[in-house]
């Protein structure tokens, strides 16, 4: 099957970059796979995280912003980002965020899984949710995190939407996915090609305020696209219901089109190649910072203006 659909990378807004990393790389063990820019506004970072290599559903990337202004959960958002863990690994995380100080809530059933509910340091809602495969699923090793424990990427993620029916059709007739049970106010899409990375969620919140974008939301949702071909098919099935799709940039590490879903959540479409390894071998990922060959010629101002990052906290 041509890979269309399942979740690539989620791209969200943050305040302090050195607190972001402290937060993702050293307390959730996550890879700090990519020290980069912010392709449209070069005197921020890009962050991102990942498995060992970046591989597409592991990937969560960051803007901050020093000093940005907090977002507000609402409507029209993505929202909750689900990672997988091994069920035998609850335990495991409830202890270690609780050493560390983060205040999560009891966990509690969803569909046939388990959810243990917490917030970044900006506010973002994140889940660690069991998931029976994640075992059988390489964990990446960090200090402090024992590879069978480790997040293994994406379970999925859940949108807030006024109405689920127009984002549910751009999920089940572009993006590949199958209308799946619905629980109270959630309702569930599974793409087939299962695994990590392969839920979405709409959570149908009629009446309930409007997001707004800021530290501690989500600034768009990333699926996956095979190939340039795979992605310009998606483009035309898009404009097939309506909307309008933005011609592919070249974000160095995949190839990306964008549109805003009728929910008015930003979604992209991204391609698998080239990933990661492009400018980094994979024992250097997130060492050094890498920039566009366009803004290699400005690297000392560059530098000069981003905020230093602390290297990984002893645990
Ligand atoms: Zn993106």
């Amino acid at each position: 099957m041509t890979e269309l659909g399942r979740l690539h990378h989620i791209t969200a807004i943050a305040d302090d970059p050195a607190r972001n990393l402290t937060f993702y790389r050293d307390v959730l063990g996550l890879r700090f796979i990519k020290r980069t820019v912010n392709f449209d506004d070069p005197g921020t970072y890009h962050l991102y995280y990942g498995d060992e290599t970046g591989t597409p559903g592991t990937i969560l990337t960051f803007f901050p912003y020093v000093g940005a202004q907090k977002g507000r959960h609402g409507t029209g958002q993505a929202e909750e980002i689900a990672f997988a863990i091994p069920p035998a690994s609850l335990g495991f995380w409830i202890d270690r965020l609780g050493a560390k100080g983060i205040e999560c809530e009891p966990p509690t059933k969803r569909f046939d899984e388990t959810v243990l509910a917490f917030r970044d340091p900006d506010g973002l809602l994140l889940e660690l949710v069991t998931d029976a495969g994640a075992a059988t699923l390489p964990g990446y090793a960090a200090a402090g995190m024992p590879e069978e424990h480790a997040i293994r990427g994406f379970r999925g993620i859940t949108l807030w939407l006024d109405d689920v029916a127009p984002t549910a059709r751009v999920l089940t007739e572009v993006l590949g996915y199958a209308a799946g049970p619905v629980e109270g106010a959630r309702h569930r899409f599974t793409h087939p090609g299962g695994g990590l990375a392969s839920i979405i969620d709409l959570r149908s919140a009629a009446g309930f305020w409007r997001g707004a974008q800021g530290a501690g939301t989500i600034h768009h949702v990333a699926f996956r696209a095979a190939d340039d071909a795979a992605q310009a098919a998606s483009s035309r099935a898009l404009g097939g219901l309506g909307l309008r799709v933005t011609p592919q940039q070249d974000r160095n590490y995949f190839r990306s089109t964008y549109f805003r879903e009728p929910g008015g959540v930003l979604f992209e479409i991204a391609t698998d190649d080239p990933g990661f390894l492009i400018d980094e071998p994979k024992d250097r990922l997130g060492e050094a910072l890498m920039l566009p060959a366009r803004y290699e010629k400005h690297r000392a101002e560059i530098e000069a203006v981003l905020p230093k990052l602390p290297s990984r906290e002893a645990v």
